[in-house]
């Protein structure tokens, strides 16, 4: 059955990138609709629950993909109104102002992007009100400038990593507070959402105070009456005219059935690799290797972060709460005795001994799971990875995503690793490092598409790129993009809080071209 209804934009994903851009263009009176393959993630004891949620894999998506050599793995994507901000740990980090420019690695060239850090910066700073940041400004040493505070204060460290943060000074070390976006109140207690709880990275939050897509966008969006959402609908292909220039709809399977919904501005923004499936599954009569993908980019590029845990256990017990309170980016430019960048250093979500269970062979040199929590201090290293444009997204014939990436720029990450361990033998930890995140639970590295970015990339030559600097793809008048697809490079930080600005960016360009004007949001710091 096919039934064919007008909307002024589509917008299809609800996570980071698209429930942001529905925020933004709600006032705006168009008709929109946003297209959600996952459903509303129910309210439940569960969404707390560890054995749930990590062993079970409640939550995650029960899909199959390949690797380079076709062996299928189990993703760790989710796939709910939201995105996969209803389980990130709401690390919201800018990225540097050199990020933006080329930068040389061990590993390689990390390209510039089309646009500048000037050219984001007021949309990061819209972006931190907007998700309800908690911060402080001045104590990062690589933090790039901005024009407002944050509007929360920092959330404070608990007794244990206090120690730990007191001790990185000692060493004449920047530690920080980490920026997050959960809606505490420490002053009011009483009153705050956020009751800071020991289920916050990687779990969804059960009383909705963590500050993702879902409730800080879609939700609110939704009170406006020309804002509509299909869940349970898979985006299967977007629909050009007869010359290729225009999308004219979406092709969509809702349980069993086939709908299309046609609008004059589509936008994808499932996510980077399942937005580079869509344009390759539209491919036609006028784009025969995919929609918008003349320049072969499309699928290419794919980055998701050299990323390792680091379960530091401590002499001392660890009976924090919330963990993820502290960042340390004295090494992302490099060290004394290493020129090129290192990364990103940040606390996790606090281990609890189920999660260890998948890995307990590794790490369990005669020592309880339980006892290991205890003691365990939980430690997250990000290094940039470079556009390799062999790491890519395709499809198999039946239909598959396949996902090929063979790492790079590993004698960066392999030093940064040292670099934590040295620091934390002289606090009294031994280290387990496990490459590639114990949290999320994943024996195959592959799996942990967490960062997952650069298949769709913007730029300003349609040869080497798929979108122009608006997003908009080169070749298609009418189709944006606004998740991490986009991204030129990975940085060495958490991508959420740029996917965000970024599709803030998109929204002004596109209420530009529709000639609506709504007042901008007022950046300005809580009472
Ligand atoms: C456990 C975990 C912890 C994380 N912690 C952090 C953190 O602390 N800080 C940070 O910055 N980042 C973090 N991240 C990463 C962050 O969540 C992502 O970078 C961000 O959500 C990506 O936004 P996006 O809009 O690109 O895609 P997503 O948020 O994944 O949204 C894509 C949406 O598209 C939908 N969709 C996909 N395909 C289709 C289709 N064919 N049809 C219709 N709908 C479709 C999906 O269901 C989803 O709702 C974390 C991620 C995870 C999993
Ligand atoms: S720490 Fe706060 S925001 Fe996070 S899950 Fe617990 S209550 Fe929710």
């Amino acid at each position: 059955m096919a039934s064919e209804r007008d909307y002024d934009v589509i917008i299809i994903g609800t996570g980071a990138g698209g429930g942001t851009l529905a925020h933004a263009l709600a006032p705006s009176g168009q008709r929109i609709l946003l297209i959600e393959r996952g459903d509303f993630l129910p309210r439940e004891k569960e969404n707390w629950d560890t054995n749930a949620v990590f062993v079970q894999g409640r939550y995650k998506s029960h899909e199959t993909w390949r690797d380079r050599d076709g062996k299928p793995f189990s993703p760790s994507i989710h796939y709910w109104v939201g995105g996969n901000t209803k389980f990130y740990g709401a690390a919201l980090v800018r990225f540097r102002e050199q990020d933006f420019g080329e930068v040389r690695h061990h590993g390689g060239l990390s390209p510039a992007w089309p646009i500048t850090y000037a050219d984001l910066e007021p949309y990061y700073t819209r972006a931190e009100h907007l998700y309800q940041v908690h911060g402080e400004r001045g104590a990062d040493p690589t933090e790039p400038p901005a024009s407002a505070p944050y509007r929360f204060p920092a959330v404070s460290h608990e007794p244990r990593v206090q120690h730990l943060y007191d001790d990185l000074k000692q060493m004449g070390l920047h530690p920080f507070h980490l920026p997050v976006g959960i809606m505490l109140d420490e002053a009011n207690p009483h009153r705050s959402r956020c009751i800071r709880c020991d289920t916050c990275d990687g779990f969804a939050c059960l009383v909705q105070a963590k500050a993702d897509a879902h409730v800080i966008a879609v939700e609110p969006a939704l009170t406006y009456p020309n804002v509509e959402i299909v869940t349970r609908a898979f985006a299967r292909r977007i629909e050009t005219s007869p010359s290729g220039r225009e999308a004219t709809g979406v092709v969509v399977e809702r349980d069993g059935a086939v709908e299309t919904y046609r609008a004059g501005i589509v936008v994808a923004a499932c996510g980077a690799i399942n937005t580079a499936a869509l344009l390759l599954r539209s491919a036609g009569e006028r784009h025969p290797n995919g929609l918008a993908n003349r320049s072969g980019v499309v699928g290419r590029h794919y980055m998701c972060h050299n990323n390792s845990a680091l379960v530091a256990l401590s002499r001392e017990p660890n009976p924090t709460r919330f963990q993820k309170t502290l960042g340390l980016n004295d090494f992302y430019w490099g060290t004394d005795d290493w020129e090129y960048p290192l990364g990103h250093i940040s606390m996790l979500g606090k281990s609890k001994a189920e999660m260890f269970k998948g890995d307990a062979p590794f790490f369990t040199p005669g020592l309880a799971l339980e006892q290991m929590a205890r003691h365990a201090l939980d430690l997250w290293l990000t290094t940039e990875d470079l556009p390799d444009p062999d790491n890519r997204v395709t499809l198999d014939r039946d239909g598959t995503i396949r996902l090929s990436y063979r790492e790079n720029n590993n004698e960066s990450h392999r030093r940064l690793i040292a670099k934590l361990k040295g620091l934390l033998s002289h606090l009294g930890c031994e280290e387990h490092v496990h490459h590639q995140s114990v949290y999320l639970g994943k024996k195959i590295p592959l799996a942990g598409t967490a960062h997952q970015c650069g298949t769709v990339r913007m730029g300003h030559d349609p040869a080497t790129s798929a979108l122009d600097p608006n997003c908009r793809a080169h070749e298609v008048d009418n189709l944006y993009v606004v998740d991490s697809s986009c991204f030129v490079s990975s940085t060495s930080l958490n991508p959420a809080l740029t996917i965000m600005a970024n599709a803030l960016r998109v929204g002004d360009h596109l209420l530009e071209r529709l000639g609506v004007s709504i007042p901008t949001p007022v950046a300005v710091p809580a009472d």
